[in-house]
Protein backbone atom coordinates (compact mmCIF):
# COMPACT_ATOMS: atom_id res chain seq x y z
CA UNK A 1 0.00 0.00 0.00
CA UNK A 2 1.16 3.79 -0.57
CA UNK A 3 2.10 5.17 2.40
CA UNK A 4 -0.32 8.35 1.37
CA UNK A 5 -3.20 6.59 0.40
CA UNK A 6 -4.65 6.68 3.98
CA UNK A 7 -4.30 10.12 4.18
CA UNK A 8 -5.59 9.86 0.43
CA UNK A 9 -8.46 8.27 1.77
CA UNK A 10 -9.08 10.52 4.36
CA UNK A 11 -9.13 13.63 2.41
CA UNK A 12 -11.65 11.98 -0.09
CA UNK A 13 -14.38 11.08 2.98
CA UNK A 14 -13.90 14.46 4.19
CA UNK A 15 -14.69 16.22 0.94
CA UNK A 16 -18.06 14.86 0.84
CA UNK A 17 -21.04 17.54 0.95
CA UNK A 18 -22.28 18.25 4.39
CA UNK A 19 -26.30 17.57 4.50
CA UNK A 20 -27.77 20.55 4.72
CA UNK A 21 -29.02 21.65 7.64
CA UNK A 22 -32.89 22.32 8.76
CA UNK A 23 -34.11 25.04 8.50
CA UNK A 24 -35.18 26.74 11.43
CA UNK A 25 -37.92 28.85 10.17
CA UNK A 26 -39.99 29.50 7.28
CA UNK A 27 -38.75 31.18 4.51
CA UNK A 28 -39.78 34.36 3.17
CA UNK A 29 -40.95 34.66 -0.33
CA UNK A 30 -37.89 37.28 -1.12
CA UNK A 31 -35.64 34.49 0.34
CA UNK A 32 -37.22 31.73 -1.92
CA UNK A 33 -36.76 33.93 -5.00
CA UNK A 34 -33.53 34.36 -4.02
CA UNK A 35 -32.59 30.69 -3.53
CA UNK A 36 -34.27 30.01 -7.04
CA UNK A 37 -31.59 33.07 -8.41
CA UNK A 38 -28.61 30.93 -6.89
CA UNK A 39 -29.76 27.73 -8.64
CA UNK A 40 -30.05 29.25 -12.68
CA UNK A 41 -26.97 31.06 -11.46
CA UNK A 42 -23.90 30.35 -13.89
CA UNK A 43 -21.26 27.89 -12.72
CA UNK A 44 -18.57 30.02 -11.42
CA UNK A 45 -16.34 27.86 -9.75
CA UNK A 46 -15.34 24.72 -10.29
CA UNK A 47 -15.74 21.34 -8.49
CA UNK A 48 -12.60 21.23 -6.47
CA UNK A 49 -13.49 25.05 -5.03
CA UNK A 50 -16.12 23.61 -3.23
CA UNK A 51 -15.10 19.84 -2.14
CA UNK A 52 -11.57 21.30 -1.42
CA UNK A 53 -10.00 19.01 -3.03
CA UNK A 54 -6.90 19.55 -5.99
CA UNK A 55 -5.50 17.50 -8.57
CA UNK A 56 -2.44 18.48 -7.28
CA UNK A 57 -3.20 16.17 -4.23
CA UNK A 58 -3.59 13.41 -5.68
CA UNK A 59 -0.19 11.31 -6.73
CA UNK A 60 0.81 10.71 -10.21
CA UNK A 61 -1.07 6.96 -11.11
CA UNK A 62 2.35 5.48 -11.28
CA UNK A 63 3.09 5.70 -7.51
CA UNK A 64 0.16 3.46 -7.16
CA UNK A 65 -0.56 -0.06 -7.45
CA UNK A 66 -3.66 -1.15 -9.67
CA UNK A 67 -5.46 -2.06 -6.20
CA UNK A 68 -4.50 1.14 -4.38
CA UNK A 69 -6.00 3.26 -7.55
CA UNK A 70 -9.49 1.33 -7.40
CA UNK A 71 -9.86 2.60 -3.88
CA UNK A 72 -9.05 5.95 -4.33
CA UNK A 73 -11.26 5.61 -7.42
CA UNK A 74 -14.65 3.94 -5.68
CA UNK A 75 -13.82 6.75 -2.69
CA UNK A 76 -13.89 9.45 -5.49
CA UNK A 77 -17.10 8.44 -7.26
CA UNK A 78 -18.96 7.98 -3.50
CA UNK A 79 -18.02 11.63 -2.50
CA UNK A 80 -18.84 13.31 -6.14
CA UNK A 81 -22.26 11.67 -5.64
CA UNK A 82 -23.20 13.39 -2.62
CA UNK A 83 -22.64 16.59 -4.43
CA UNK A 84 -24.75 15.15 -7.52
CA UNK A 85 -22.26 14.43 -9.83
CA UNK A 86 -21.34 11.30 -11.85
CA UNK A 87 -18.33 10.71 -14.15
CA UNK A 88 -19.53 7.83 -16.90
CA UNK A 89 -16.35 6.02 -17.83
CA UNK A 90 -16.74 2.38 -19.22
CA UNK A 91 -16.21 -0.68 -17.63
CA UNK A 92 -12.80 -2.12 -17.92
CA UNK A 93 -11.31 0.77 -18.66
CA UNK A 94 -7.46 0.45 -17.19
CA UNK A 95 -7.78 1.46 -13.42
CA UNK A 96 -4.75 4.50 -13.85
CA UNK A 97 -7.10 6.07 -16.78
CA UNK A 98 -10.25 5.70 -14.72
CA UNK A 99 -7.93 7.72 -11.85
CA UNK A 100 -6.33 10.52 -14.17
CA UNK A 101 -9.76 10.98 -15.58
CA UNK A 102 -12.20 11.29 -12.10
CA UNK A 103 -9.44 13.37 -11.06
CA UNK A 104 -9.68 15.80 -14.05
CA UNK A 105 -13.43 16.23 -12.91
CA UNK A 106 -11.84 18.71 -10.09
CA UNK A 107 -11.50 21.12 -12.45
CA UNK A 108 -14.96 21.11 -13.98
CA UNK A 109 -17.69 23.59 -12.86
CA UNK A 110 -20.27 22.95 -11.08
CA UNK A 111 -23.30 24.82 -9.35
CA UNK A 112 -24.02 22.30 -6.00
CA UNK A 113 -27.27 24.13 -6.30
CA UNK A 114 -28.73 23.29 -9.59
CA UNK A 115 -31.31 20.17 -8.93
CA UNK A 116 -30.91 16.94 -10.40
CA UNK A 117 -27.71 14.77 -11.19
CA UNK A 118 -24.78 15.94 -13.84
CA UNK A 119 -22.94 13.99 -15.03
CA UNK A 120 -19.92 14.55 -16.77
CA UNK A 121 -18.03 11.90 -19.55
CA UNK A 122 -14.89 11.98 -21.80
CA UNK A 123 -16.85 10.16 -24.71
CA UNK A 124 -17.17 12.42 -27.85
CA UNK A 125 -19.38 9.18 -28.97
CA UNK A 126 -16.93 9.38 -32.02
CA UNK A 127 -14.06 6.96 -32.22
CA UNK A 128 -11.75 9.56 -34.31
CA UNK A 129 -11.49 11.65 -31.69
CA UNK A 130 -12.99 9.88 -28.29
CA UNK A 131 -10.53 10.93 -25.17
CA UNK A 132 -11.33 7.25 -24.08
CA UNK A 133 -9.35 5.74 -27.28
CA UNK A 134 -9.47 2.18 -28.13
CA UNK A 135 -11.26 1.68 -24.43
CA UNK A 136 -14.27 3.03 -24.98
CA UNK A 137 -17.44 1.37 -25.77
CA UNK A 138 -18.14 4.12 -28.97
CA UNK A 139 -15.74 2.09 -30.75
CA UNK A 140 -18.41 -0.33 -31.21
CA UNK A 141 -21.49 1.84 -31.99
CA UNK A 142 -22.45 3.88 -35.22
CA UNK A 143 -20.68 6.91 -34.80
CA UNK A 144 -22.30 9.93 -34.00
CA UNK A 145 -21.71 13.58 -35.90
CA UNK A 146 -19.97 16.48 -35.18
CA UNK A 147 -19.45 16.41 -31.08
CA UNK A 148 -16.04 16.25 -29.82
CA UNK A 149 -14.33 16.77 -26.51
CA UNK A 150 -16.27 16.93 -23.05
CA UNK A 151 -19.72 16.05 -23.13
CA UNK A 152 -21.80 16.61 -20.51
CA UNK A 153 -25.30 15.27 -20.13
CA UNK A 154 -27.83 16.80 -17.59
CA UNK A 155 -30.09 13.89 -15.82
CA UNK A 156 -33.37 15.26 -14.65
ZN1 LIG B 1 -15.97 7.08 -26.69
Amino acid sequence: MHPYLPHLLKDIAAAHRAEKPCREREQSFAEILEEIGRMKEERKYTFGYFCGLKAEDFPPSDQFLKKDMKLVCSAFKKMMRRWNLNCWLPKGLPADLAYNLLIRTLERKINPLEPGLVEFGYCSRYPANCLLGQHCTCLKQKPHEGMGGFIEIKLK
